[in-house]
């Protein structure tokens, strides 16, 4: 067995969190925070396929990476004015079991308790068109209605996870702030089942997930990015100028996790 805490102690001089925020104005809101995470690592030098060790992470997670720095910028460029505050969170060690993300929720570089929501990006996956947006979390609190919103304006479709059993709600960094109390989503550009876009989903998974070839050669769907990155920004906006805190449903699993209950 081994001691996660430890562990990550001991990486700490080779894998470092990045974060940085965008400084709300609201008197009574500013010191709370949405962050918006994705994880930066990846899994390094491995196995060879096709003479090939370097696994460079492009989709898992360099785009989630890429898809918040650029949200950064066009809310920075646009001068807006949020009345929360949003910290940006690159978080190390996901892939040894969100060790960088738990890490982070037990010992956040904000006060404690300040941080009202969590949304997460990992592995996007522009392959396609994004016209359906799947959203892990969806029915567990009302950031669902938000996303529901974001995507309206958008026209996009919201799906829920349509494989359940892979439990991926509770399989990336989001999971580190639910386990805090903290009410989160995770997105990914969706697909119907059965159709083509489903058929390239899949082959990316088989052919590329954890392998070599996730990298800058593969064909990404450019304009589903910008798009993706764009319902991020309109759902951070939307949270950060809501009236009151994002809460789970009471009917939601997560809501165990709440402080003090
Ligand atoms: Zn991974």
């Amino acid at each position: 067995m081994t001691c996660p805490t430890r562990l990550i102690e001991n990486a700490r001089h080779r894998f470092r969190h990045i974060a940085g925020i965008l400084r709300g104005s609201d008197p009574k809101r500013r010191d709370e925070f949405v962050v918006l995470s994705a994880h930066l690592d990846h899994l390094g030098i491995g196995e060879p396929i096709n003479g090939d060790r370097i696994y460079n992470g492009a989709m898992d997670n360099a785009s989630g990476v890429a898809a918040i720095l650029e949200v950064a910028a066009r809310l920075h460029k646009s001068g807006v004015r949020l009345a929360r505050s949003i910290l940006f969170l690159a978080v190390t060690g996901e892939e040894k079991g969100e060790l960088g993300s738990r890490y982070f929720a037990a010992n956040p570089t904000v006060p404690g308790g300040s941080i009202v929501a969590n949304v997460n990006t990992d592995m996007f996956l522009p392959l396609f068109p994004l016209k359906t947006l799947m959203v892990l979390g969806l029915d567990e609190s009302d950031l669902g209605k938000d996303i529901q919103a974001t995507a309206k304006e958008l026209g996009l479709e919201v799906q829920a996870d349509p494989e359940p059993q892979r439990n991926r709600f509770v399989r990336s960094d989001q999971y580190s702030f639910i386990r805090a109390g903290i009410p989160a989503l995770a997105m990914k550009v969706g697909y119907r089942e059965n159709t083509r876009e489903s058929a390239i989903a899949a082959t990316w998974t088989k052919e590329r997930y954890h392998a070599p070839s996730d990298d800058l050669d593969q064909p990404v769907d450019l304009q589903a990015a910008d798009k993706y990155v764009d319902t991020v920004l309109k759902l951070a906006v939307r949270i950060a100028n809501r009236a009151d805190k994002p809460m789970w449903y009471d009917s939601s699993f997560f809501k165990r996790f709440e402080k003090g209950k």
